[in-house]
């Protein structure tokens, strides 16, 4: 973060001590660095978003709509009527406490409101104010108060500092899941016009042309066909990726972010190496050209509107079934959403891998299997030759990706990968309070990967990149493995501020890295053109027996 505070001062402001007025009395600080920017009419116009207009945060008045109030009122009556969940959130708590301390952000800032009971009880005190009689009646008294403007806009500071992570939900007693109450929150404030930029911008180019980053067709196709050229030039391979294939058998769907930026471009390499290797019969769509769905960050509507080209493809191209590669909240959505959103999906098969024959009963309903599920049970069969001196350069940790995770419950199988690939003794586990259903989420998910917030997103990543210091510290830890673009996008950026001494892979570069083919030619770097051990050894050594036999023949002419 060229602006803002060090890490010293982060470190140093927090304070856990409770502050000396009630919550209700206490306005949030919009202070630069710690929001969003509120959505340019320009990307509401695309996707027939309500109220377009250009609105600033720092500005006193915020032009909502005139019936504001009403529009928002209606859509929590609406949402407590579709959603019985909701209201059981807003019933049940008994404020026992569990929650408070789990959320990151609340350990990354302290500020109070950041506990997921109060973060809740933000939008539970409206609901008590108008659907429930004590509320009616007593007002603040029962917990309840007015929506006013104040409490729209502590909504919108609020609810975009939650990533919808889930970490709190596991340690409540009842699994009141803030997650979802954060969802239905956003869907209320979009409904008068508050979304935020960075997010609705990526939503409008998805929509519009197919993936966050806006890629057409030809620019999608142009990315993944130079990635093939970068794989041919390091390993003599030729991967030949195919692009709206009908009839192929796999149609394969990755996160925009694997073939547009760094880290994730190596990824994507992985994946076109082992898809070459096992001669998976698979193509990419150019139009679902996006795993990721920043859709969801802002309602299951929209959610449901980006995630229908997934399937839409799949039809159009006839495959058999999907394959996706590493996505969180992508693979959160097919668990948790897709068989909702659009019932059985009869027109795929139930998937079946091609090299092992391996039945994969957990995607019989989606119908699609991710990446480290394939991986791993290709690895199983023996079906990949691997050396894992090839990645002996790399001492790696793995961040459990909170979609993934908790999510979708994907623990074992990128560890067995990374297991197989990476030399023994070159992983090592961060402490089990942060990792697996425990994870710590990176700060910056669910469409808050903004800059203008950046010092929030240092904060909220604080926990997480204190565990990923501490096996630094400890064990040498150079590389930190995730199974998740965004990761691969957010926690460079995080790692860079709070331990620059780690990078980020994806577990599928790694495999990419391991892989032996038969025609290959002699590999002396990884993917990122970093050379591999004893690589230069070897040139040094070889030099040295080249210099020595041409002074010995230079020796015996004299
Ligand atoms: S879902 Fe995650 S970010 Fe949101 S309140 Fe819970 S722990 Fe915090
Ligand atoms: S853990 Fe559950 S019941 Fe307890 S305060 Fe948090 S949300 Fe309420």
């Amino acid at each position: 973060m060229s602006k803002g505070p060090k890490p010293a001062e982060i470190l140093t402001g927090i304070s856990y001590q409770p502050p000396p007025k009630g919550w209700m009395d206490v306005k949030p600080d919009f202070r630069p660095g710690t929001y969003c920017n509120l959505a340019s009419p320009k990307w509401m116009e695309w996707i027939d978003y309500p109220f377009p207009a250009s609105r600033s945060v720092a500005e006193d008045k915020w032009e909502l709509p005139t019936d504001w109030k009403e529009i928002v009122l209606q859509g929590m009556e609406d949402r407590l009527s579709r959603f019985r969940s909701l209201k059981l959130f807003f019933d049940i708590c008994v404020r026992c406490g569990a929650c408070a301390d789990k959320c990151h952000f609340f350990l990354g800032t302290g500020d109070p409101k950041n506990m997921p009971v109060l973060r809740a009880e933000l939008m539970r005190s409206v609901y008590k104010r108008y659907f429930k009689p004590a509320g009616r009646l007593l007002g603040q008294v029962a917990g309840a108060r007015d929506l006013t403007e104040d409490v729209i806009k502590e909504w919108f500071f609020y609810l975009h500092q939650c990533t919808i992570c889930r970490r709190c939900s596991l340690f409540c007693p009842y699994g009141i899941d803030m997650a979802e109450m954060t969802i239905l929150g956003r869907e209320m404030l979009s409904s008068v016009g508050l979304s935020i930029d960075w997010a609705l911008a990526s939503v409008a180019q998805c929509y519009d042309k197919g993936s966050h980053i806006g890629a057409t067709p030809q620019a999608f196709k142009d990315m993944v066909d130079f990635l093939a050229e970068e794989n041919e030039r390091i390993t003599g391979i030729t991967t030949q990726p195919s692009y709206n294939r009908k009839g192929a058998e796999v149609l394969f769907v990755m996160p925009s972010g694997d073939y547009f930026a760094d880290p994730g471009t190596f990824t994507m390499m992985g994946y076109l190496l082992l898809f070459e290797y096992i001669g998976l019969d698979y193509t990419l769509s150019t139009y679902a050209a996006e795993g990721g769905n920043f859709g969801w960050f802002e309602s299951h509507e929209m959610g449901k509107r980006l995630n229908a080209k997934i399937y839409a493809e799949a039809k159009r191209l006839g495959v058999k079934w999907i394959l996706g590669g590493e996505c969180g909240h992508m693979w959160r959505i097919c668990n948790q959403y897709m068989p909702t959103w659009w019932g059985p999906v009869d027109f795929l098969e139930e998937p079946v891998s091609p090299i092992t024959g391996t039945r994969f009963e957990n995607a019989k309903v989606h119908k699609m299997v991710h990446i480290s599920e394939f991986t791993a049970d290709l690895i199983k069969h023996g079906k990949l030759k691997l050396d894992p001196q090839r990645n002996a350069h790399i001492k790696l940790t793995f961040h459990d990706s909170c979609n993934t995770s908790r999510g979708m419950g994907v623990f074992e199988e990128p560890r067995y990968i990374i297991k197989n690939v990476l030399p023994e003794g070159h992983f090592v586990e961060m402490p089990p309070n942060t990792i697996r259903e425990k994870t710590f989420c990176c700060g910056s998910s669910s469409g808050i990967n903004a800059n203008e917030n950046m010092e929030l997103r240092m904060q909220g990543g604080l926990p997480r990149a204190n565990a990923v210091r501490y096996v630094y510290e400890k064990y040498g830890v150079n590389h930190l493995g995730c199974i998740c673009a965004l990761d691969r996008a957010t926690l460079p950026t995080l790692l860079g501020y709070w331990v620059p001494e780690v990078d980020v892979t994806g577990i599928t570069e790694l495999v990419g890295n391991a892989l032996v083919f038969d025609e290959e030619i002699e590999r002396t770097t990884d993917l990122r053109d970093r050379d591999l051990v004893g690589v230069a050894e070897a040139e040094e050594a070889e030099e040295a027996e080249e210099a020595a036999a041409a002074a010995a023949a230079a020796e015996e002419e004299e």
